[in-house]
């Protein structure tokens, strides 16, 4: 049997934009919710009064696409986006030609041509980075970043303030800096970046400036300023740690059942045969493996690849959490689905790894990380289909 590249019309469920490997010949799929992207914006703009929330899109908007993501949200009214590269900040002027695109990463020399001719706003964190705007950019816009407190970007506060009171040789519209602890509240560290914002904030006068991330949104309308800079909550990700979650699921990653075998009292599984199988045991070997993103620190229970804790992750399928199994390999994990009852599960079935019964943050935990590394090491390899955004049509 031939098989044409071109599937998804022919596909039962409802693809909207499609890109990348084809439905049938793909692993796992991902689905993205753009109206649940909408909406998280939409709820984070309104806490964003009275100034506005941008959107960070960087590395590919959290792995979600900036072809769909950034149309979405210009649909929606967003109208400023953070990016930190300028080959990003190039396709997001291509999705929205009007926004306003600051570039997070610096300025180098031979990059500054491709910011003044894409309209690209440099955030400029040091003299050196100055310099070479007033070289290129000459009285185009730019952005001041002033670090209070992260020691990763920008100006000292002091440098900053000194800046503020010379003739200029470039043109800041703008002011921003970068909170190290907005997902802790209780912490100090929130309180004292803010005075020391406040402070460079007054020696520049009157200038539109920004401070909060995701968690700092949350921190209270002392941190809004003028523009807010969410990113990870855009895309359904956890803010603020130990509390209830309020925005919606936007990226659902599922793998394909490609077996499903039987093994007995004894036997062991996997790379290192580190599970021994304790009774009979129904295996779902799936499609997707670390190539696709899948971490390896999420392999099953009793794998000694973890110390901090014992359970690896769970996947989702007809109702049920099922752990996942021994190691997880390059292109294929395992699941363990004995409580699923046989006529609900079925080869060519898939799994769901996160999305809205398995909340992404849980698996970034099982795994030792955090949901933004989940969603930026997505893999090339998933079929891809995006919902909603009837806006766009
Ligand atoms: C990545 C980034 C953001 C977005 O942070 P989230 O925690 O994802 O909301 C905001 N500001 C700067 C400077 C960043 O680098």
């Amino acid at each position: 049997m031939s098989v044409k590249p071109k599937l998804t019309s022919t596909s039962l469920e409802r693809p909207v934009l499609t890109t990348g490997a084809d439905r049938l010949l793909a692993g796992g799929r991902l689905t993205i919710d753009l109206d649940a992207l909408v909406d998280n914006w939409k709820s984070l703009d309104a806490r964003s009064r009275p100034g506005r929330a941008a959107a960070v899109v960087k590395a590919d908007a959290y792995g979600c696409g900036i072809a769909q993501i950034v149309p979405a949200l210009t649909a929606a009214g967003c109208e400023n986006f953070f990016v930190a590269l300028p080959e990003e900040g190039l396709r997001v002027r291509h999705a929205a030609p009007r926004a306003r695109i600051f570039v997070l990463n610096g300025l180098f020399d031979d990059a500054a041509p491709a910011f003044t001719d894409a309209d690209l706003i440099p955030v400029l964190g040091s003299d050196h980075e100055i310099a070479i705007w007033a070289k290129h950019g000459r009285r185009k816009p730019c952005a001041i970043h002033v670090d209070t407190g992260m020691n990763r970007l920008g100006l000292m506060p002091d440098e900053a303030i000194g800046f503020a009171g010379t003739a200029k040789s470039v043109r800041p519209v703008f002011l921003m800096s970068h909170l190290a602890c907005a997902d802790t509240p209780s912490s100090d560290k929130n309180r004292q970046q803010l005075e020391s914002f406040q402070k460079v904030r007054a020696a520049f006068g009157d200038i539109e400036s920004s401070f909060a991330n995701s968690a700092g949104i949350f921190l209270g309308l002392d941190y809004i300023f003028d523009l807010t800079r969410p990113g990870i909550a855009l895309y359904g990700g956890e803010a603020v740690g130990g509390t209830a979650n309020p925005m919606k699921p936007v990226v659902t990653a599922e793998t394909r059942i490609v077996q499903i075998r039987r093994t007995a009292k004894g036997e062991t599984a996997g790379y290192g045969a580190t599970m021994t199988l304790d009774g009979d045991t129904r295996i779902a070997v799936c499609s997707t493996g670390y190539a696709d993103g899948y971490p390896r620190s999420a392999s099953g229970s009793g794998v000694p690849l973890r110390t901090a804790l014992a359970e690896g992750a769970h996947g989702f399928i007809a109702g049920r959490r099922v752990p996942v199994l021994g190691r997880v390999t390059m292109d294929l994990t395992s699941f363990d689905v004995t409580e699923v009852p046989e006529d609900e599960i079925s080869i060519g079935d898939h799994i769901e790894l996160f999305g809205p019964n398995i909340a992404l943050d849980d698996v970034a935990r099982a795994a030792g990380t955090i949901g933004y590394e989940l969603l930026t090491g997505l893999g090339k390899r998933y079929h891809r289909r995006y919902i909603g955004g009837e806006a766009l049509r």
